[in-house]
């Protein structure tokens, strides 16, 4: 089953705190149908990038742009309006809520119904919920964790929480998919999964930005990688030069 997957232009991004420049001049391309990598050190400016692409941080100059619309400077909610989704570092999964509703919960950004329709469970509320749950058993399948839909969330491992929320940000049928950190703390199968889904999510012309740690994940699984290191893209390309960089192995992996 196809996604329409957008294209993410950054152009000149550039953003400071106080008087930290966290990033400088960023230009960084992904295009649909492409695992596209973010990677640098600790501090380089990678979760800052995420953030000001979801809207929770302002633009102090550059542009952002997913297919023809520009985002920069909107807000979170017209940002995942527009067909951006993450996922976050640690999975935020409510208790007592069971797999399938985790999943639907992340279609909230792109409801239909009022609050009103939602207070008074109108014909229209369910409906949408209805919808809800649809394309929720739907990202659960993509993900391979249909058989599991009524298990209490919170007590899965660490490895299908997280494939949980990458269940969660499908949901809402992204154009741009911004996974952050994804395989942190999983074990070797579990990273192997992962690799899986995002390979699949790719064939069926995903656009996939990777934040990743795990350079080995990054080199098997990237078309293109971006190099962060205090705030600026040092190198970008596809694995192959990238490994070989010589600024990127003494900046990124102290070699
Ligand atoms: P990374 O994700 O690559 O580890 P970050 O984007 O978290 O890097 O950080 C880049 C720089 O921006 C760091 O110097 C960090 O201290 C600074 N920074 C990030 N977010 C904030 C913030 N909300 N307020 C002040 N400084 C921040």
């Amino acid at each position: 089953d196809e996604i329409k997957g957008a294209s993410l232009e950054i152009d000149g991004l550039s953003k400071s705190f106080g008087g930290n420049q966290a990033l400088k001049d960023v230009r960084l391309s992904a295009p649909p149908g492409r695992v596209t990598a973010l990677i640098g050190p600790n501090g380089s400016g990678k979760t800052t990038l995420l953030n000001m692409v979801c809207g929770f941080y302002r633009t102090d100059s550059g542009t952002i742009k997913v297919g023809e619309r520009q985002l920069q400077g909107s807000a979170p909610y017209r940002v995942a309006r527009a067909g951006v989704a993450r996922t976050f570092q640690t999975p935020n999964i409510p208790e007592g809520v069971t797999v399938l509703e985790a999943a639907s919960s992340g279609r909230f950004s792109g409801h239909r119904a009022s609050v009103f329709d939602a207070i008074f469970r109108t014909p229209r509320f369910r409906r949408v919920r209805a919808g809800d749950l649809h394309e929720a058993e739907r990202a659960l399948t993509l993900v391979g964790m249909s058989h599991l839909r009524d298990e209490e969330a919170t007590s899965l491992p660490l490895g299908m929480r997280r494939l949980l929320e990458v269940a969660r940000a499908l949901v809402a049928r992204p154009g741009v998919l911004l996974l952050d950190e994804v395989a942190s703390g999983l074990d070797e199968d579990e990273v192997a999964r992962l690799a899986g889904l995002i390979r699949r999510i790719r064939a069926a012309g995903g656009t996939v930005v990777l934040v990743e740690h795990n350079f080995r994940l990054v080199l098997d699984l990237a078309d293109d990688i971006f190099v962060l290191a205090h705030g600026q893209v040092i190198a970008s390309g596809p694995p192959e030069a990238i490994e070989k960089n010589p600024r990127v192995l003494s900046e990124y992996l102290g070699i």
